[in-house]
């Protein structure tokens, strides 16, 4: 159902800083008793993280990106003192990794297909449509539950012999959605406004249906937009964290427009706003500093009038 790699299906890359390599050491009889812990070791660019099985434990070496024939021409006995140094505990059982043969590499990937997912006969689904961190089982969730949807959409047409684009479009449709952000009840609780952040778009989905809508948008799209605070009447906030700005836009019975883009010296990359007393408090998310430098202490919340924002007297 799918492979990776189509000259036809475009991939935009996100930068990923490291890559993992995976491996198993044995847990001694007298060490057994609790699993599914997760233990942390960090020396500088090195992270050891270690998943806690009844009778072994899973390892998972990170350090940069690219590092893998560096690692591999250092050879094992040099990886094996790389582990026992993070984790001393280690030292006594690190023979087990008998050659470099037995590291994992996981080449860390973060992507998604520009645009549709298929094409005549293909469809690309998992890692082949978005590759995720491993962080938190995202791939793997992602894989299986874009599984779900394929065999709920397609068996029906594979077993009576007519799939359609139509049918394979469906699948993209259902589950295009990972990267939804902002989520707000609509007015009258009947349907759910969101913004989606890559495309910038906004959506209705129908609460009793879960039918799933465009809502036009003028003056959009709003990429980056992180979060939705409704305000009096029918008018949203929108945070739009790379831009750094908060996007007023007014819903309407036939879609949305946007009436005023509002910026501030003190934003840095807001990600939510909150109404309270007649201020909008917005978190200053700093994620120009979450890959290589450390976040300036104490993080910072803009407080800024709400009517300069909505631009009314
Ligand atoms: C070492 C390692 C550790 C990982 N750890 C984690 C983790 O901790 N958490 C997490 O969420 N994810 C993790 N992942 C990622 C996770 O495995 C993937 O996100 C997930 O397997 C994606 O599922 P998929 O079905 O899209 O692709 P895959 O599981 O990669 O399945 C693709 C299948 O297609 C087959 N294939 C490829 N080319 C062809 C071809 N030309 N013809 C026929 N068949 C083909 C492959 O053999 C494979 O069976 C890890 C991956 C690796 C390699």
């Amino acid at each position: 159902m799918s492979c990776c790699g189509s000259p036809r299906l475009a991939v935009r890359e996100f930068p990923v800083p490291f890559d993992t390599w995976w491996f198993r050491l044995p847990r001694f009889e007298h060490e057994r008793g609790s699993a599914a812990e997760l233990l942390p070791d960090f020396q500088g660019k090195e992270v050891l993280l270690t998943f806690v099985r009844p009778e072994y434990y899973q390892i998972a070496y990170f350090t940069e990106k690219g590092a893998d024939p560096r690692l591999r021409a250092e050879g094992v006995e040099r990886f094996r003192e790389r582990v026992a140094r993070l984790r001393p505990q280690y030292a006594d059982r690190v023979d087990e990794i008998t050659s470099m043969d037995d590291l994992h590499l996981l080449d860390v990937r973060l992507n998604r297909l520009a645009g549709d997912w298929h094409m005549a006969g293909l469809l690309m689904i998992g890692d082949a449509a978005h590759a995720m961190s491993p962080a938190g089982g995202m791939g793997i969730n992602l894989a299986i539950q874009d599984a779900v949807a394929a065999a709920t959409y397609l068996a029906e047409p594979l077993l009576e012999g007519r799939v359609t684009s139509h049918d394979l479009a469906r699948v993209r449709r259902r589950r295009r959605f990972p990267n939804v952000n902002g989520v707000v009840p609509a007015r009258g609780g009947r349907s759910l406004i969101v913004i989606q952040s890559n495309t910038g778009k906004l959506y209705r989905i129908r609460l009793a249906t879960r039918d799933v809508s465009e809502i036009p948008l003028k003056g959009g799209p709003l990429s980056s937009g992180d979060s939705i605070t409704p305000v009096s009447g029918d008018r949203l906030l929108i945070t739009r964290n790379v831009q750094n700005q908060i996007v007023t836009v007014r819903l309407g019975a036939s879609g949305a427009s946007v009436t005023k883009v509002y910026r501030d010296a003190t934003f840095r990359y807001p990600t939510a706003a909150v109404v309270h007393r007649g201020r909008l408090l917005v978190p200053n998310s700093q994620f120009d500093k979450w890959e290589q430098d450390d976040p300036e202490l104490p993080f910072t919340v803009s407080a800024v009038p709400l009517k300069n924002v909505l631009g009314v007297r």
